[in-house]
């Protein structure tokens, strides 16, 4: 499932690629998704140029011109593709391909989604603080609100692992369980410890682990499991470097201990014996 760093990554790409273009027009595939998109969607957004593309959490907010964004969720499998014949010429492909949005310098953006669990939904920007999607999402991870201070009093009192409170979108938002686990490792934190009981030493470390974690993912263009490609088709690179996420048994990176898995609120959750305490 796409996070933050592959959100983010995607941000960035298009935000160079389709940034002051003008929506000509767009194509709607045969699958729906689960969520449809309005009925008037394709005469709804073309002539619309598009003048920001923004992030919040794991949501892309594709500004067009006028009173209108489109928020996009790229749900468990989703990509939004730019094809510009450069990087990618394939066709529209009614049966794979959901939303199609044609450029007026004749490139289109595609957005895919095998599962179909994705958003694409044009909402009006007064609304946006409103809708259901984005309404009481914790800060950005890589803002300044988020700091070793506001966790410690997020983390304070309570009973929950302190993997589940990383991954919870109310503390904070755009972290999912593959850079969770990695965070922890950096934070030499096991990710069963019970938050409440945490350090004040062992907090900083997981505040300070959590931007560099994340924008080294974000450097490497995500973490590619199953489907995801980045805007470009291309898978990203940071599975290599992952410490500890899908390495079960596979020695420790720092001390070679095998690493092992434990369950956290039902995922799978991976940790260094020794490295982690
Ligand atoms: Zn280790």
């Amino acid at each position: 499932m796409p996070e933050l760093p592959e959100v983010e990554s995607l941000r960035r790409i298009l935000a160079r690629t389709a940034v002051g273009r003008t929506i000509a027009g767009a194509r709607i595939g045969r699958a729906p998704l689960r969520r449809r998109a309005t009925p008037d969607f394709a005469g709804a957004i073309a002539g619309r140029r598009i003048e920001r593309i923004t992030r919040r959490a794991k949501y892309l907010m594709v500004e067009l011109d006028g009173d209108d964004l489109l928020l996009v969720h790229l749900g468990m499998s989703g990509s939004l593709t730019h094809r510009d014949g450069r990087f990618d010429s394939g066709q529209f492909d009614p049966r794979h391909d959901h939303i199609e949005l044609l450029l007026d310098d004749g490139s289109r953006l595609v957005f895919n989604d095998p599962r179909r669990f994705g958003i694409v939904k044009l909402v009006p920007r007064a609304q946006l603080s409103t809708i259901a999607e984005l309404r009481g999402l914790g800060p950005e991870p890589l803002s300044r609100e988020f700091n070793a201070e506001y966790l410690a009093a997020r983390a304070r009192g309570r009973r929950v692992a302190i993997k589940n409170l990383l991954m919870d979108q109310r503390i904070v938002a755009g972290i999912g369980n593959i850079y969770a686990a990695e965070i922890l490792f950096r934070a030499g934190v096991r990710p069963t410890r019970r938050s409440g009981r945490l350090r004040r030493t062992e907090i900083e470390r997981i505040a300070n682990a959590v931007p560099v974690v994340l924008r080294a993912a974000i450097g490497g263009r995500g973490t590619t499991f199953r489907s995801y490609r980045d805007s470009r088709g291309r898978p990203g690179s940071f599975a290599e470097r992952l410490r500890v996420y899908g390495r079960k048994g596979k020695p420790c990176y720092t001390c070679s201990t095998p690493i092992r898995d434990v369950v956290v609120g039902q995922r799978a959750s991976f940790f260094c014996p020794r490295c982690q305490k």
